[in-house]
């Protein structure tokens, strides 16, 4: 018999290939074996060659989840899910870790973020904390948003009051802290809330606006007026 012949070589593979199937669970046992008595020796061999082909592994990595496609991405992300579930410890550890070596790069990229694109955000963010905070109720019972605060700041350009300056401030008609008791306590609501100029703002501060208006010689204005009827008739005053 020719050992070198194609016709041997095939018969050859396909009579180990059936022994195997039969035998696998003893080969496996003793792969097994193998692997924890050569423990150490198996990690240094498989990390040296991760090591010289950690190039074509990308490469095979990048194939493959490319040929998957979503159904890659969304198995990917049940497993982290569940990963992450279990070990939340080594997150928390991980997230120190890397704080801590990045330090210098998170403090910038928060400052860009706050002083760049997200710059509007962050303000009405932090403004209306602000305001919930003084108004004493939470997120939750809060009906407006940081969506209403900027549809605010958009439709008012001057102050109402003065009718000079630029409207720059948020301004609660109905003071949401005023220092007279008998007066009654503004809610932190949209119809509540007007845009004005920082010097009317400050000057207002607590009053009533009707009196303060008075007291400065000012029109009361129309949008006052009316947002004072509307609130009337909400039972908020
Ligand atoms: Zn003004």
């Amino acid at each position: 018999m020719n050992y070198q012949s194609k016709e041997y070589r095939q018969y050859h593979r396909k009579w180990s290939m059936k022994w195997r199937a039969k035998h696998r669970e003893k080969l496996n046992k003793k792969s097994r074996e193998y692997y924890a008595q050569n423990k150490e020796k198996k990690r240094a061999y498989s990390r040296a060659w991760y090591k010289k082909n950690s190039k074509k592994v990308c490469i095979r990595a990048k194939k493959y989840r490319k040929k998957l496609g979503k159904k890659y991405t969304t198995h990917f992300r049940i497993w982290m899910r569940a990963w992450r579930a279990k070990h939340p410890e080594k997150i928390k550890e991980y997230h120190k870790k890397y704080y801590d070596s990045h330090y210098n790069k998170i403090l910038k990229m928060n400052r860009k973020y706050k002083n760049g694109v997200g710059h509007n955000k962050v303000k009405l963010w932090s403004i209306d904390y602000n305001y919930r905070r003084r108004a004493n109720i939470s997120k939750n019972e809060c009906s407006i948003t940081t969506k209403d605060l900027r549809t605010i700041t958009l439709t008012f350009k001057i102050c109402p009051y003065c009718q000079i300056r630029k409207a720059t401030t948020f301004e609660h008609i109905i003071p949401l802290l005023p220092r007279n008791i008998s007066m009654p306590r503004g809610q932190h609501i949209k119809e509540n809330i007007i845009r004005v100029c920082s010097s009317c703002n400050f000057s207002k501060q607590d009053k009533d606006p009707i009196k303060w208006c008075k007291e400065k010689g000012y029109p009361v204005p129309e949008i006052v007026i009316e947002r004072l009827k509307i609130m009337k008739t909400m039972g908020v005053t």
